[in-house]
């Protein structure tokens, strides 16, 4: 008999591991069902392994002993949440990858509330018949931004998508060559206007784009898209044509104008520490374009949805989209958006909201509290470590606002650089996580991203990564 046959000859059956005294009380009742796929998986990569990886021969006994631990393992991930709390520590505010804004009290309180309970998410309660979903939040939305009304949608992506759609209908779409961007790993601009069935038209170049380029192009009811540049800035030879200028263009042409502002601010970025030279919503929708899009978890603070804003006929189109219902939002969406809008309206000037509060926090604050974050790790700190509060810059992230940064505090440690990776990779696996930055500087903790609140967090995090005994081994 071959190697192979005599290894492949002890790998358990499926059916003696349903036995195991440890896997029987688990495979009870309908759990029986995908059980036995998650048993047989097992199984199958373990066949695999057998075959491809030569070596003496395993028992029987021995190869059961492993397929019940990846079992058993496998029914703990799968039986538990698949989510697990980060303590973000990068220094990125509005992280896509973990999660861009995190909401307000009352905006989780909110969308609790609406899982709980039943609501009149639908139904007028005065009159006693069928209301209109999400109306109350989008005139709120609307209020905000200066415009006569608003819809809210699943995210940007949506609203972007749906504006084009309706207003092309499949015909040509222009958009200047400078603008045509990716965000993130899976937003790339002309794959959702290819999506939308229209033909882009693109004009100017990466670098240059003038008014001259849109005019050459438009025949009335062209449909214009300008794309807030988000995540990267083009510097030296270049030319651009302002929103205004284009909505005046485009008015003259008889064309209309879709405005994607990315990010959406309802606050001035400057209050937030953020330099001037972008502008809000509101300006963006006196600049009189008929569309203008943006996202609801990056600058605006709030949960993943995209906002549509324009006049009530425009608004009032869209909203009878046969695609809007593809798009539309869960009400604890809807709750958790209107609690943070709430904030907007109530406050006299920046509202309560942690994504704001971040980005504003000032930088004497942010010193006070890296210096007492650095001395209570200090004396946890293992020989060889050294620690020490550092100047860093924050950014906003969420592919929400170019290249700005802004300064910041940092407690970086330094020590041989495979234990600083292991402390780091020992860092991610703790519940909570806390995900910091690594560069050739060492290992860093951006505290504009950690709240007060969570500083015990952090603490126990690094006392646990540093206590770990596997972490020195072999150093
Ligand atoms: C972020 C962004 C999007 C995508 O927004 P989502 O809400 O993530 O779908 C689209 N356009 C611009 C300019 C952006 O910055």
């Amino acid at each position: 008999m071959s190697d192979l046959q005599s290894r492949l000859r002890e790998l358990p059956q499926v059916s003696v591991l349903f036995e195991d005294e440890r896997l029987a009380p688990l495979m009870t009742g309908r759990r029986r069902g995908w059980m036995t796929r998650v048993i047989q998986g097992v199984v199958d990569d373990l066949r695999l392994e057998l075959r491809e990886v030569a070596g003496p021969v395993r028992s029987r006994a021995d190869l059961v002993e492993v397929a019940v631990g990846r079992i058993l393992a496998r029914h703990r991930v799968l039986t538990g949440k698949s989510w697990t709390r980060v303590l973000n520590g990068t220094g990125v505010v509005v992280h896509t990858n973990l999660g861009r804004s995190c909401h307000p009290a009352e905006a989780a309180e909110a969308a609790r509330q609406t899982a709980l309970y039943n609501s009149d998410l639908e139904f007028d309660l005065s009159s006693g018949t069928r209301g209109h979903r999400g109306r109350a939040v989008e005139e709120k939305a609307a209020l905000l931004a200066g415009a006569e009304d608003a819809l809210v949608v699943n995210n940007n992506a949506a609203a972007v998508w749906l504006a084009v759609r309706h207003l092309s209908r499949g015909g040509r779409v222009v958009l200047s060559r400078g603008e045509v961007v990716a965000i993130g790993g899976s937003f790339k601009m002309h794959e959702i206007l290819a999506e939308t069935g229209c033909e882009l038209v693109e004009v100017g170049t990466t670098n240059r784009t003038s008014l001259e380029d849109y005019r050459e192009v438009l025949q009335s009811g062209t449909t214009v898209l300008k794309v807030h540049r988000s995540n990267f800035v083009v510097e030296g030879f270049t030319e651009d044509v302002t929103l205004a200028e284009l909505a005046d263009l485009c008015r003259a042409a008889d064309c209309p104008l879709i405005y994607d502002a990315g990010s959406g601010a309802l606050h001035p970025y400057e209050e937030i520490g953020l330099p001037s030279g972008e502008t809000l919503l509101a300006e963006d929708l006196a600049a009189g374009p008929d569309v203008v899009t943006c996202s609801g978890d990056k600058l605006l603070g709030g949960c993943q949805a995209g906002i549509l804003f324009g006049g009530g006929e425009m608004i009032a189109g869209l909203r009878k989209h046969p695609m809007r219902r593809a798009f539309r939002v869960d009400k604890t969406t809807l709750a958790a958006l209107d609690a943070v809008l709430t904030r907007y309206l109530v406050a006299e000037d920046r509202p309560a909201l942690p994504t704001l509060d971040q980005l504003a926090r000032p930088l004497d604050q942010l010193e006070e509290k890296a210096g007492r974050l650095l001395n209570e790790l200090l004396p946890l700190a293992p020989a060889g470590w050294t620690g020490a509060v550092v100047p860093g810059r924050s950014s906003v992230g969420g592919g929400s606002f170019s290249t700005a940064s802004i300064e910041s505090r940092l407690v970086r440690w330094k020590a041989d650089k495979a234990r600083l990776e292991r402390c780091h990779q020992r860092l991610r696996m703790g519940d909570p996580a806390l995900v910091g930055r690594m560069n050739q500087d060492g290992l860093a903790v951006d505290v504009r991203t950690i709240t007060e609140e969570e500083l015990p967090l952090v603490i126990a995090a690094f006392k646990a990564a540093w206590a770990d005994p596997p972490s020195e081994a072999g150093d």
